[in-house]
């Protein structure tokens, strides 16, 4: 997404970006994602749910986002919700195939199956390749010694290429490069396409009791769980097991039931285990965002002549969760006036 915005705005602003886009289809994990592009409504409440988070960054991406929104809106995106459903978040629903297209028009010159290996010697570059989730040595380095076990909740070119390219070029990482935003998923034997990574998501930790293959349990402290799909990473075959009685199964966590993320689980072939009075979803880790990566200005800078956003930029939501999708939004815009000289 960072990078397609990056270009949006650079036409806007009457440049001539390229955008490099190394799959055969632009979009990247945006156009799997469920589209929501969110904020927490309190500035304070942002800063205490991710406190390793420069907070300079997460009062760039606080303050600008609506306006950003609004942008993204004018370029044609379409809206399914002007909410999110979650009393603590504002934001916007965007359709993520319809978002994609809109993005891509604006940008115009959109190069597929082009993957960017090496930095240009001239021209200033805004690195926008989606992070790591999608590389197993780069998660086993960084997130967990499990990385072998975990489901690329992803799409397959956030391979960290950004990573490389920007500590190449002398940026530096920052803070909370272990942290990933992840989901519990239907363990194997389960069949997972990615069209299917937002409706199998397993999102009843807080319903459940949840614990892994040594019998340790893990009690989620956060709305958005990311809490338990982090600590799921680190365990055993990145492995947890959600118990939930019977009684819980008609409760509702946004649009739908327990029963019914048990029943997605059981229908794509997890082992789901029904007794009298409970049942029992084996369920993996699914990566989806890594949140940490290179360091930034509020200039979206990473080194002279290269800025970095999206996924590639860390140091935003570190120690807890925040819409990637808004930061690639700001930080997208704010990368491409830097890069021309314009007052970010
Ligand atoms: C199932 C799912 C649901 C999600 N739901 C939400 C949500 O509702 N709200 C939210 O805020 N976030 C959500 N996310 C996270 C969100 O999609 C990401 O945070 C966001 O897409 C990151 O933007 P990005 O531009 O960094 O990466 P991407 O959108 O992945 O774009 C990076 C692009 O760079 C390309 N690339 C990589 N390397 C190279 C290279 N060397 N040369 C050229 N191109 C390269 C990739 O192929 C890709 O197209 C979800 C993610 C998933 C997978």
């Amino acid at each position: 997404m960072a990078g397609l915005v990056a270009a949006a705005e650079a036409r806007r602003l009457g440049a001539s970006p390229v955008v490099f886009e190394k799959l055969d289809r632009p979009g990247g994990s945006m156009r799997l994602s469920s589209g929501v592009v969110w904020r927490h409504r309190e500035l304070d409440r942002f800063g205490a749910e991710c406190p390793g988070g420069d907070p300079l960054l997460q009062r760039l991406l606080f303050e600008r986002v609506d306006e950003d929104l609004r942008w993204l809106e004018s370029l044609g995106a379409p809206v399914v919700e002007r909410e999110t459903g979650n009393e603590l978040t504002t934001g916007v629903r965007f359709d993520p195939a319809g978002m994609t297209a809109a993005l891509a028009e604006a940008a115009r010159d959109v190069r597929l199956s082009t993957p960017l290996h090496r930095l240009p010697d001239s021209a200033p570059v805004i690195l926008a390749t989606g992070g790591f989730a999608a590389d197993r040595e780069l998660l086993r380095e960084h997130v967990t010694p499990e990385a072998d076990h975990v489901l690329v909740r992803a799409a397959p070119g956030a391979t960290g290429d950004g990573l490389r390219l920007g500590l190449a070029a002398g940026a530096a990482t920052g803070a909370g490069l272990g942290d990933v935003y992840a989901r519990a998923m239907p363990a194997p034997p389960a069949r997972v396409d990615p069209a299917d990574f937002v409706a199998l998501s397993q999102l009843y930790a807080r319903h459940a009791e949840v614990s892994n293959e040594r019998g340790e349990r893990f009690a989620t402290a956060t709305w958005s769980e990311v809490d338990t799909a982090q600590w799921m990473t680190r365990q055993p075959r990145a492995r947890a097991w959600f118990r939930v009685s019977d009684a819980a199964l008609s409760e509702r966590v946004r649009e739908r039931s327990v029963g019914d993320m048990v029943e997605a689980a059981e229908a794509a072939g997890a082992p789901v285990r029904r007794e009298p009075g409970q049942v029992t979803v084996e369920t993996v880790a699914g990566v989806t965002t890594t949140l940490g990566g290179l360091a930034i200005d509020g200039s979206a800078q990473a080194a002279p002549g290269v800025f970095a956003c999206g996924a590639d930029a860390g140091g935003i939501a570190t120690g807890g969760y925040a819409s990637g999708l808004a930061g690639a939004l700001v930080f997208g815009r704010i990368a491409a006036r830097a890069a021309l000289g314009e007052a970010p």
